[in-house]
């Protein structure tokens, strides 16, 4: 960990009046909070919304001031700073943002950064040393593999993986043997996996990792919740330490930003805030904003395409093209995988909007789909407003080796879809057209 004396380890915080939590003992909940949360009107002209805050620094009421916020920031007085400084470290918008993130998962703290893979980065960054073993479950976002295993590669550290449904024991043999390779500085998850949808029991994770360490020397367990949270899936409820965000996909909600989030306890948390503060990976005012005005549809979007997904794949499920529908829905339904259907019961709350789509046939059928597909668009990427369709094959996962792909069940007759708030009759009779099609 690089030298204090020259980063930042706390927020600098604004002093918002007190938010209204709960009335009447009533604590209210994250779509009511998105409204206002983290926001002070009075401080801003009386701006019923946030200004964008375009600024590189933030000047100081005098140089006593300035002196006692980087003695806050600088972990030389406990409590942090009181007020900002520098937009590397923190601005207004992200600061809101980040306590508007924190409200979806119950979480202590969050932040904000300038992609998924800029927020995967820092973490991996804050926590891991030459020498150690990052054990994670596989697969994981194409991205995020190549960071592990090439990029942190070069710096020493190695990797050990389980795949996605196994079992405790699978979990603790896995973690026994990392150990016996080096120092586990974090175990890292994704949950459902991309492209395969397969669940991670959180919880097995949990209780392998208490029993391996000792109290004092337990690694984080970190896990990337972009594809059902914050709505569907609550990590941190179920043992995990840290959640991670592409919050380009559902939180940012409308194919129109990038941008990455982290949300957890305080303590976890600082740590990442010093290695952002250092390198600058956060997000800009102008993305921070974007995603505020997301925040407070994301409840009714994500309900809206949760709704349409589940319709749609009852269509498709029993249509004469398809060979099989990969759809977190159908896990509880007769001839779904016993293991993965109880990881489902115990973790989930909502099946999502992204599933596998395996047509009969290969990559001739797949392409003949997508290119008649006349709402959806041809695009990677998920979670935003309008229905998106790919082939990970052909497309995302084309430098994944061969029996790699086999045994992720990335096969070419694969296409990926993401739902969107669209009528869900019109998304059914483009669909059906698109089979006809083929
Ligand atoms: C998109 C995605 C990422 C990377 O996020 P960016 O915002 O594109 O950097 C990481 N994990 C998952 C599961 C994703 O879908």
């Amino acid at each position: 960990m690089a030298d204090e004396s020259d980063i930042t380890g706390t927020t600098p915080r604004r002093r918002p009046k007190p938010d209204v939590l709960e009335i009447g003992g009533r604590r209210l909940k994250p779509s009511t909070l998105m409204m206002g949360h983290g926001f002070d009107p009075a401080l801003s002209e009386g701006s019923l919304k946030p200004p964008i805050f375009l600024t590189s620094t933030f000047v100081f009421e005098n140089a006593a001031a300035g002196k006692r916020h980087f003695e806050g920031v600088t972990g030389k007085r406990p409590g942090g700073a009181e007020g900002l400084i520098y937009s590397r470290f923190n601005g207004p918008d992200q600061e809101i943002l980040e306590d508007r993130l924190s409200v979806w998962e119950d979480a202590e703290d969050a932040l904000s950064f300038s992609s998924g893979m800029s927020a995967i980065a820092t973490l991996l960054l804050a926590f891991v040393q030459p020498g150690d073993v990052v054990v994670h479950s596989g697969p994981l976002y194409a991205a995020t593999e190549t960071l592990i295993a090439r990029i942190l590669g070069r710096f020493g550290v190695s990797w050990l993986d389980f795949p996605a449904g196994a079992t405790e024991a699978e979990i603790a043999d896995t973690v026994e043997r990392a150990k016996a390779m080096g120092r586990v500085p974090l175990i890292y998850l994704e949950s459902p996996a991309n492209p395969t949808n397969a669940l991670v029991d959180v919880q097995a994770v949990a209780r392998v990792r208490d029993a391996a360490f000792p109290a004092d020397a337990r690694p984080p367990i970190a896990i990337d919740n972009t594809f059902l949270g914050p709505l569907w899936h609550h990590p941190l409820r179920h043992g995990a330490d840290l959640s991670v965000y592409s919050l380009t996909k559902y939180a940012g909600g409308h194919s129109d930003l990038v941008a990455g989030g982290i949300t957890g306890s305080k303590e976890l948390i600082n740590q990442i805030r010093m290695l952002r503060n250092t390198i600058g990976t956060i997000t800009d005012p102008n993305t921070a904003w974007m995603l505020l005005r997301s925040l407070e549809t994301l409840e009714l979007r994500m309900t809206r395409a949760g709704e349409n997904a589940d319709r749609i794949c009852r269509f498709l499920k029993d249509h004469p093209k398809v060979e099989s529908v990969g759809y977190l829905g159908f896990l509880e339904e007769e001839g779904g995988d016993p293991r993965q259907a109880d990881i489902y019961r115990r973790h989930c709350t909502g099946a999502g909007s992204t599933f596998s789509l395996y047509l009969k046939g290969g990559e001739k059928e797949a392409f003949a789909f997508l290119d008649a597909l006349k709402i959806a668009h041809l695009a990677v990427s998920l979670g935003g407003t309008e229905t998106l369709a790919s082939a990970p094959a052909a497309m995302t996962h084309l430098s994944v080796p061969d029996e790699r792909k086999q045994a992720l069940g990335i096969t070419d007759n694969l296409v990926r879809v993401s739902i969107g708030v669209e009528d869900a009759e019109d998304l059914i009779a483009d669909f059906d057209q698109a089979l006809k099609a083929v």
